[in-house]
């Protein structure tokens, strides 16, 4: 028995140190990037997306147009099958919004806009002293006495010292998604956050909150950095500033809303299924180009590029673009109960929500030997931009397919310009670097190639 252990190990051994492509795969690699970057299909359709569509906020007109136009694109591209998948939505609607400073006979403007699925303000707005928190612990440490009335600014900037942007604005986003649940706690009548990004311009960046256990929902709302830089300044000089703040936004009754669906059939195990995705929707200040407009027509560009070089995978992959990410990742958790209900095989899942920077790599949340397992091909993908192979998170909608059979990929571009776009009016189709986004989009096709056509196995 001992015997047959160690061979059994050392054909392992051999097995992991063999090079695991065959030779000429580079020349097959290359050529899926020839197509992207000549072709710049993805850029076409996120041009029609961004332009001739624009906004997606879930729930909306524009989101249902965007939902028939993949349907139709998908369907050009000859798949085995395309279809929308219901998912129940919110609708959370803006309104005009206003920030005034009023000070004595003089008054000045601020840029804000409202925080996704906050409650208006009565119509005529609400008028308070406004009280500036750099933490949590302020909050407390003013404590009921000093908020009860008031408008609360958390004015917590993202740190610029580190090299990942995304980790600052997980630090910073508290102010965000509690901010309005927090202060409401000690009497607070509203809310404003300093916009969470690293650009010093003065663009509000919404994004989604929540009222979590708060028993009153009071407005929420962020302000253009200069804006909230100006309030601090102010707030240095007069004590008790006030302001008054106006937001029409309001929610509207759920609607159906759908994922959209397309695949190719696996040739071999068709029962064992890859997917690759992105978000359809988006929030309604800017046209989502980098979020995530890039990350859907990116997955719709790999299954493009299988069509193209006419391969033919062994396993079904399927691509999902999901309505609702940023308000609740309503189609994700749809999907995955479909995927449950019907007990899919998922064996892997790609997303790119990361935007459309130049590639850098794939962050992989699967066990070391699997990330080790990926990392072997990195001498075939690292020509093209793709040298960091990280064990870490993958993307919000295909986390929601998490589980022990199932290897979670984010593609990961550089993330340095991400959040000066982030949720504002600015990510618009300009900001798009066309050479960029089909790097990506090639990239993530040759990345689900080498693991079709190698079999990896997950190992977990
Ligand atoms: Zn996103």
């Amino acid at each position: 028995m001992k015997n047959i252990f160690a061979l059994a190990a050392i054909l392992f051994t051999l097995n992991s140190l063999a090079q695991p492509y065959a030779l000429g795969e580079d020349k097959y690699i290359k050529e899926f990037y020839n197509i992207s970057l000549s072709e710049q299909q993805a850029y076409k359709w996120l041009d029609h997306l961004c332009n001739e569509i624009g906004p997606r906020p879930a729930g909306s007109l524009n989101a249902e147009q965007a939902v028939s136009w993949a349907e139709e694109e998908l369907k050009k591209l000859d798949l085995d099958s395309v279809w929308l998948q219901e998912v129940d939505v919110p609708h959370w609607v803006r309104g005009t919004e206003t920030a005034k400073v009023k000070e004595f006979v003089k008054e000045y403007e601020l840029a804000v806009t409202a925080l996704g699925g906050s409650v208006g303000t009565p119509a005529d707005g609400i008028f308070a002293e406004v009280v500036e928190v750099t933490s949590f612990d302020d909050l407390e440490k003013l404590g009921e006495d000093k908020i009860k009335g008031k408008i609360v600014f958390y004015n917590i900037p993202m740190d610029p010292t580190n090299i990942s942007t995304g980790f600052s604005y997980g630090q910073a986003g508290r102010q965000r998604w509690a901010g309005a649940m927090e202060a409401s706690k000690f009497g607070a009548v509203a809310v404003l956050t300093r916009s969470l990004t690293l650009k010093p311009d003065n663009y509000p960046h919404t994004g989604s909150m929540s009222y979590g256990d708060a028993k009153v929902k009071i407005p929420a709302a962020a302000l253009g950095i200069q804006s909230a830089d100006f309030l601090h300044e102010k707030l240095q000089q007069n004590k008790g500033l006030k302001i008054e703040l106006v937001l029409g936004c309001r929610s509207l009754e759920r609607t159906t809303s759908y994922n959209v669906i397309g695949e190719i059939k696996g040739s071999e195990k068709p029962e064992e299924v890859v997917v690759v995705g992105g978000h359809l929707d988006s929030w309604d200040l800017g046209t989502g180009a980098q979020d995530d407009g890039a990350g859907s027509v990116q997955s719709m560009e790999v299954l493009y590029l299988f069509k193209k070089m006419n391969y033919k995978p062994k396993r079904t992959h399927r691509v999902v673009l999901f309505m609702n990410e940023e308000f609740g990742l309503d189609g994700a958790k749809a999907y995955a109960q479909y995927t449950k209900d019907n007990n899919i095989n998922h064996v892997i899942a790609l997303e790119s929500d990361g935007g459309s920077g130049t590639p850098r790599g794939f962050s992989i949340d699967a066990n070391m030997a699997t990330v080790e397992a990926i990392r072997e091909y990195k001498p075939l993908l690292s020509p093209f931009g793709l040298h960091e192979y990280t064990k870490g998170g993958s993307g919000a909608d295909i986390n929601q397919l998490k589980s022990e059979n199932t290897i979670l990929i984010g593609y990961r571009p550089d993330n340095q310009r991400y959040f000066d776009y982030h949720h504002a009016y600015t990510d618009r189709f300009e900001i798009i670097n066309a050479r960029e986004l089909e790097l990506g989009a090639a990239g993530m096709a040759a990345l689900l190639y080498l693991l079709d056509k190698y079999e990896m196995k997950p190992i977990h």
